[in-house]
C-alpha cells in the first residue's frame, strides 16, 4: 500500500511496511547503524539509529513505516542521543584507531566522524578482555568488540547450519565466543564475509592485516553516509 510520511519535513511517498532506516537512505537520508545489515533479521542491539517518531525515540531498524508518520532525524536532542550512544561504545572498549588493523574500513569509527564525535563524555572504562589467537584463521580481538551479535546471528557453518560465534556470560562481562572447531573448517571466503561483516576490528582474517594502504580504505574512498545512500539508491 503506498502511503505518506514526513522525514525533516521532507514529504515522502513509499509502501506501507518497509523499514524506516530503508525508507530515509532510498531518500538520500542518512541514520547512522552499526547492527543493522539490510535484508537481514533487525537485532536492534546497538540503538544508534535512534530517531524521533511522532515525538518519541525509536530505533529506526525497528520501525516499520505507516501511513501519515512524522519523523525526525536532524533534531539536535536526538542526534545527541545518537553521539552519546556512539561515544559510549567507544568507552566500553579500548579503540586505538591509528594501530588497527579495521581502521578507514572500520563502521563503528566511520560512524564516529559522522555523528561528529571528537571525545567522550563519558569515563574510560579501559575494560580488561582476554584476546582468542587459538583459531589459524580468525583471530578475535574483544577489546573492540561492541557485542552487536551480528556475527552470532549471521555466520553459521555451511554443512550444520550451526552457529559458530555466540554470546557468553552477562552486563560488563559479556564477551564472544567461537565454535573452535567450526572455525577450523571455515572456507577463505567465509573467513572473509565474517571479517567484513563485523562492524569493527574484533573479528581478523589472520594474514590480512594492513593490506589496504592508507587513502585506499573503504571509507577513505567514500563516506559511509554516501554508501548508505547509494546503496540503497542501487548505485
Ligand atoms: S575497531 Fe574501529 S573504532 Fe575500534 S580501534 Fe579499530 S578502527 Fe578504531
Ligand atoms: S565480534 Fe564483531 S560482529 Fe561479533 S558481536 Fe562483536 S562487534 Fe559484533
Amino acid at each position: 500500500m503506498t502511503i505518506q510520511i514526513s522525514i525533516d519535513g521532507k514529504q515522502i511517498t513509499t509502501t506501507a511496511g518497509k523499514t524506516l532506516v530503508d525508507v530515509a537512505a532510498e531518500n538520500g537520508i542518512y541514520i547512522p547503524t552499526l547492527c543493522y545489515v539490510k535484508n537481514k533479521t533487525c537485532l536492534g542491539t546497538c540503538r544508534v539509529c535512534s530517531v524521533k517518531v511522532s515525538g518519541n525515540v525509536m530505533s529506526a531498524c525497528t520501525v516499520a513505516v505507516s501511513d501519515g508518520m512524522k519523523v525526525e532525524v536532524d533534531e539536535p536532542e536526538v542526534s545527541d542521543m545518537r553521539k552519546a550512544l556512539v561515544e559510549c561504545l567507544f568507552t566500553e572498549g579500548n579503540h586505538n584507531c591509528p594501530s588497527c588493523e579495521k581502521s578507514g574500513r572500520c563502521e563503528l569509527q566511520a560512524v564516529g566522524y559522522e555523528v561528529g564525535m571528537v571525545v567522550s563524555r563519558f569515563p574510560y572504562r579501559f575494560p580488561v578482555r582476554e584476546r582468542n589467537h587459538t583459531s589459524g584463521k580468525i583471530w578475535l580481538e574483544r577489546d573492540r568488540c561492541i557485542l552487536c551479535l551480528r556475527c552470532v546471528e549471521f555466520i553459521h557453518d555451511a554443512e550444520s547450519g550451526k552457529k559458530i560465534f555466540s554470546l557468553s556470560k552477562r552486563g560488563a562481562k559479556a564477551r564472544i565466543e567461537i565454535d573452535t572447531e567450526l572455525v577450523e573448517s571455515m572456507s577463505a571466503g567465509q573467513v572473509k564475509v565474517a571479517a567484513n561483516l563485523c562492524p569493527v576490528g574484533c573479528i581478523i582474517e589472520k594474514g590480512h592485516g594492513f593490506n589496504e594502504p592508507i587513502g585506499q580504505r573503504k571509507y577513505e574512498k567514500k563516506s559511509i553516509r554516501e554508501r548508505a545512500v547509494a546503496k540503497n539508491n542501487n548505485e
